[in-house]
């Protein structure tokens, strides 16, 4: 695998999100292209990686040319300067928006008003439960129980008040994703080797990437199929990756830190 060149400018967001798309897009052209063009950003993003194949294209100057779009869109909460970061979160959120695959209904049994949203978006924010359920070992300590939790048809406490009460949220999957990010800065969440949902058919889904921040600045590790770990800081090893282990015999509470 191989890493983006840290920019002057704080490149580093786009460089730790790309690093990881960029080489799972690598491990089968087709099939990602396919699943990754999930909106007109992604669609671009691919269409860069495919120049960065055929050598058109530095991979750096696919990253410019996605901050330049994004600083298009807005340019806020997508800088282009030096001194002026951009939120990985934000830039997942902007970039996994998708046709909705599901729905959150929100019902108050005091006013029976009804509140439904679709899930569009392949990106979450977990959060530490609002309010406890009576089964206190429901307590999430995985990604994959946090999603166990959040798809349970009762419903949970997201946050949500009607009428001076807490109120459950019941969240529905009506597709399975390709991809999947979860932002688990504010919780003490594990990441999990893979998980699998459920509809019509199962799909098992990989831990392929993890990014991390820390005074200003992000890096990242891609997993490769066959579970290898690697590290990469644009800043530091700027193009190469440092092999860190196998997944299979890393302890996954290890991955939390780098
Ligand atoms: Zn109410």
């Amino acid at each position: 695998p191989q890493g983006f060149i840290w920019d002057s400018t704080y490149s580093c967001a786009y460089d730790a999100l790309l690093m990881i798309l960029l080489n799972i897009w690598q491990d089968n052209l087709n099939k990602w292209s396919k699943h990754l063009n999930i909106n007109s950003h992604m669609e671009s993003i691919i269409e860069g990686f495919e120049s960065i194949q055929s050598g058109e294209t530095s991979m750096e100057a696919c990253r410019d040319t996605l901050r330049q779009r994004m600083n298009n869109l807005d340019r806020m909460r997508f800088p282009v300067r030096r001194g002026a970061g951009t939120s990985v979160n934000e830039l997942c959120e902007e970039l996994l928006n998708t046709n909705p695959i599901g729905s959150i209904v929100t019902s108050c049994d005091t006013c029976n008003n009804i509140n439904r949203t679709s899930i569009d978006k392949l990106s979450f924010n977990c959060y530490r439960p609002t309010h406890r359920t009576n089964n206190d070992d429901s307590q999430a300590t995985s990604i994959k129980d946090w999603i166990v939790q959040n798809l349970s048809p009762e419903g949970t406490f997201q946050g949500v008040k009607c009428c001076r009460k807490d109120i459950r949220s019941i969240t529905t999957l009506t597709e399975i994703p390709w991809i999947l990010a979860f932002h688990v800065s504010n919780t003490d969440l594990l990441p999990d080797k893979n998980f699998t949902l459920q509809l019509k058919s199962k799909q098992k889904l990989n831990l392929r990437g993890l990014i991390y921040f820390g005074d200003f600045h992000f890096t990242s590790r891609f997993i490769s199929k066959n579970g290898d770990i690697w590290f990469n800081d644009g800043m530091t090893t700027g193009r190469e990756c440092r092999k860190e282990g196998n997944i299979e015999s890393t302890n996954l509470a290890d991955l939390l830190t780098c």
